[in-house]
């Protein structure tokens, strides 16, 4: 079965090569060019005024929500917006607990430590992170059996900001050593819209709000995936007209990638069609659709079913995700025939 992993790429809302050259010219730095999650936004600028007040380092943050959506950015701009320096890592490159004694005793007061995917660190690094967090004090052990040795470091009060896509999968202890939690939902087409006409003012691109209406539809409710597409587009337009996007031009562009009207690529129709045309429209265990699909249950859960489940098109039940009526719709599907098949009667 042919693997779809590469053509992903355009609609992964995870980051990619090409989203890291352009990311930094892209990313608003500061707190008021930052669109949309006002409620958020709105406690975060409450928070830093309150500390700033009070003369105090803010809160451990936690930053929950799918890929793309800003939890970076935000961190980023509370560097910014507090003065303070920030230094980045993700769970899974702190493999052991020594990796961070470096880190953590070179942060200086107020300094953001930002770690993304936090949910996977390992238990052992997650635990020694609690006292850091908490007392802003850890506990080094060195050597081993009768000669190990235990260092005490004090560190100065820093900013813990974590990003996780599975909050899910976080432990109680380490969620509860956060102050605050912000959870970053999917965006509005009509946000997306003022994402890709912010990003077309920075790159100097001239694009018609109807091509812009049409791009943000398509973008699966994330910026990282609204700004990938908008640079496809302009690339159809330059080489094939002269650079100006048109609302045709874009959705000629946005066909030309497999893009549907509803944002949905191949591998999101071919997970619809599975659970339909293999399992007579499910409910089916994720294991089982990946298995048909030839792919990674992983790359389905994160990548794949969020917005799927977020647009409507399958449903999340205690047997497993079943398609809706909306997929049958969008893909053209009889449910009549499916539901022969199963011989049930329902109606779509
Ligand atoms: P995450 O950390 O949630 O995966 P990022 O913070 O890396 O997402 O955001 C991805 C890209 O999307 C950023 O580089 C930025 O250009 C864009 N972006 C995200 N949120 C916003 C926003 N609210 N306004 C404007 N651009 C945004």
């Amino acid at each position: 079965m042919e693997k779809d992993v590469f053509k992903k790429s355009l609609l992964t809302p995870q980051e990619t090569e090409e989203d890291t050259v352009l990311n930094v010219a892209l990313r608003p730095s500061k707190i008021s060019e930052f669109i949309n999650q006002k409620e958020v936004v709105e406690n975060i600028f409450i928070a830093i005024k309150a500390a700033k007040k009070r003369q105090e380092v803010l809160e451990h943050i936690l930053f929950s929500g799918p890929p793309g959506l800003g939890k970076t950015t935000l961190a980023h701009i509370i560097a910014k917006e507090t003065g303070a320096q920030i230094t980045s890592t993700t769970g899974p490159s702190i493999e052991r607990a020594g990796d961070l004694v470096g880190i953590l005793t070179n942060l200086k007061q107020g300094n953001i430590f930002f770690i993304d995917e936090i949910h996977r660190l390992s238990k052992l690094v997650e635990e020694f992170l609690y006292p850091a967090m908490e007392n802003f004090q850890i506990d080094f052990v060195i050597d081993k059996g009768p000669y190990a040795r235990t260092i005490k470091f004090t560190l100065k009060p820093f900013v813990l900001v974590g990003a996780t896509t599975r909050s899910g999968l976080l432990t109680g202890a380490l969620r509860g050593r956060f102050g605050m939690h912000f959870h970053l939902d999917f965006y509005k087409p009509a946000d997306l819209l003022l994402v890709i006409k912010r990003t077309a003012e920075i790159l100097g691109i001239f694009i018609e709000d109807g091509a812009a209406t049409e791009i943000a539809k398509r973008s699966r409710g994330t910026p990282r995936i609204a700004n990938r597409l908008l640079k496809r587009v302009r690339d159809y337009a330059q080489v094939k007209f002269d650079g100006k996007i048109t609302k045709k031009i874009s959705e000629e562009a946005l066909k030309m990638q497999g893009v549907d009207t509803e944002g949905l690529d191949n591998l999101d129709r071919k997970m619809l069609e599975t659970i339909i045309n293999i399992y007579n429209g499910g409910p089916a265990g994720i294991e089982a659709i990946a298995a048909s699909l030839n792919e990674e249950r992983d790359t389905l859960e994160d990548v794949v079913e969020p917005y799927l489940l977020k647009a409507g098109f399958i449903k999340r039940t205690s047997r497993g995700r079943q398609a809706t009526d909306l997929a049958y719709k969008h893909l053209n599907i009889s449910c009549l025939k499916s539901s022969s098949a199963q011989k049930q009667i329902f109606e779509c």
